[in-house]
């Protein structure tokens, strides 16, 4: 963990060897995303363009969270369309009206593509602008692909927020804009500790509203909340927005590392850093500890799925004690993830991409103790008596800054505990 005296180690890059693999893979796509953003974004509507299959896959994976009307619904493509007897860009024009003339309180609308789109060529980007012709200012409407085809799930988010960026007002001011979907929680605390370390102008990405539009220039300095943000971060640097490196605020260590490059970016003394997050490390630490026995030792085995893994490897390895079998990622971003791929521990095995088969027959010999998995991997190891952790519940629960840092481990310590119960 880190030393309390000094919460800013200068970790050395040291490399870990990283390998390649590819085949078949097994991920969710970005449409799953619109699970998370839609509770994000409070006067967002997220209309996919997809088929049936797309309208399934939203339903059941934010049904259980449906709690009123829900912010996001499919426009079905039909036969006709893919058939291109009918022309979808009037089909689409009348579903969109429909649902503003319906829903008033809709003030933002991201067209959704999706694998179906794709295939028939709709150009939603050219859609998206015709119709924020039509019902600006009251609604804005952006587009962006949550598409299947080679991605990974979190690349949704990416995809999202990369829309946002150009629609983000022009700024000058020296500013740090927060990056990545968090629970209003975990931002409140964070925009609280930002306040306390003196850093007054902070602004999230995305807004809770869609008119929360913060100004992005040349003086804005912004720090990655997730790890997944590849186009989002591109899209900020093209508007002269500079990156601060980080790790990521998973953990205690995590967080005050996260925090202090914030500090260190805005020239705030270290000393100032420690006064200001002592009282949250010490909750986390207390936090933690009582999971630490449940963690320490366990064998640990991720398949590539969120693009968190490294970040969790590392908070399991260094502040739980659990040992990392294999940690797999779908993407490494390697100037992104610099900062944790320094703090994972010497001989880390790190595979990027996927050959499944290949992937489940080393995690069967491995036996892991734990493994990391999407939904999909699930039954089929816990059929074979290998405990998981479906990785999506990771974006779902509040899991980053001090306050959280006990939830994380018990994300990880729950089936280990039940496993043992059910061995009696
Ligand atoms: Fe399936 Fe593609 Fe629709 Fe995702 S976007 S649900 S992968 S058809």
């Amino acid at each position: 963990m880190t030393a309390l005296a000094s919460p800013l180690p200068s970790p050395v890059p040291r490399g870990p060897a990283i390998r390649h693999e590819r085949g078949q893979r097994a991920v969710f796509c970005g449409l799953t995303g619109i699970v998370w953003l839609h509770r994000k974004i409070q006067d967002a509507f997220f209309l996919v363009v997809g088929s049936r299959t797309c309208a399934h896959l939203i339903q059941s994976a934010a049904g259980v969270m449906i709690f009123a009307e829900p912010r996001f619904a499919t426009a079905i493509i039909e036969e006709r369309d893919l058939a291109g007897l009918a022309d979808a860009h009037e089909e689409l024009d009348r579903v969109v009206r429909r649902l503003l003339e319906r829903r008033p309180d809709i003030r933002l609308l991201f067209l959704v593509g999706s694998c179906p789109s794709e295939v028939i060529k709709l150009d939603l980007g050219r859609a998206a602008a015709r119709l924020s012709g039509t019902f600006a200012p009251e609604v804005r409407v952006l587009s962006y692909s949550g598409s299947g085809i080679e991605t990974t799930f979190t690349q949704g988010e990416d995809a999202c927020l990369a829309a946002l960026v150009p629609d983000l007002a022009p700024g000058t001011d020296v500013s740090l804009l927060v990056v990545g979907a968090l629970a209003d929680v975990v931002e409140d605390q964070f925009a609280r500790l930002f306040a306390d370390l003196g850093i007054a102008d902070v602004r999230f990405l995305p807004g809770r509203r869609a008119a929360d539009r913060a100004p992005v220039g040349p003086n804005t300095r912004y720090l990655l909340a997730q790890p997944f943000l590849t186009d989002t971060a591109r899209a900020l640097e093209d508007r002269g927005a500079s990156r601060i490196p980080a790790p990521f605020p998973l953990g205690a260590e995590g967080t005050t590392l996260w925090l202090a490059a914030a500090a260190r970016a805005f020239g705030i003394p270290p000393a100032r850093v420690v006064a200001v997050t002592e009282a949250g490390r010490a909750r986390a630490a207390r936090a933690l500890q009582a999971h630490r026995a449940g963690l320490a030792g366990r064998r640990m085995f991720f398949f590539p799925d969120s693009q968190l893994e490294v970040p969790l490897a590392r908070f399991l390895s260094r502040e739980m004690g659990a040992d990392l079998i294999e940690v797999g990622t779908p993407y490494l971003h390697r100037s992104h993830m610099a900062e944790e791929l320094a703090l994972l521990p010497d001989g880390t095995v790190l595979v990027e991409g996927q050959s499944l088969d290949d992937q489940l027959d080393r995690c069967r010999a491995a036996r892991p103790d734990l493994t990391v998995c999407g939904l999909g991997l699930a039954n089929p190891l816990e059929a074979e008596d290998l405990p998981t952790k479906w990785s999506i519940e990771l974006l779902f629960t509040p899991i980053q800054g001090y306050e959280q840092a006990g939830d994380l481990a018990g994300l990880f310590t729950r089936p280990l505990a039940r496993r043992a119960r059910l061995e009696g």
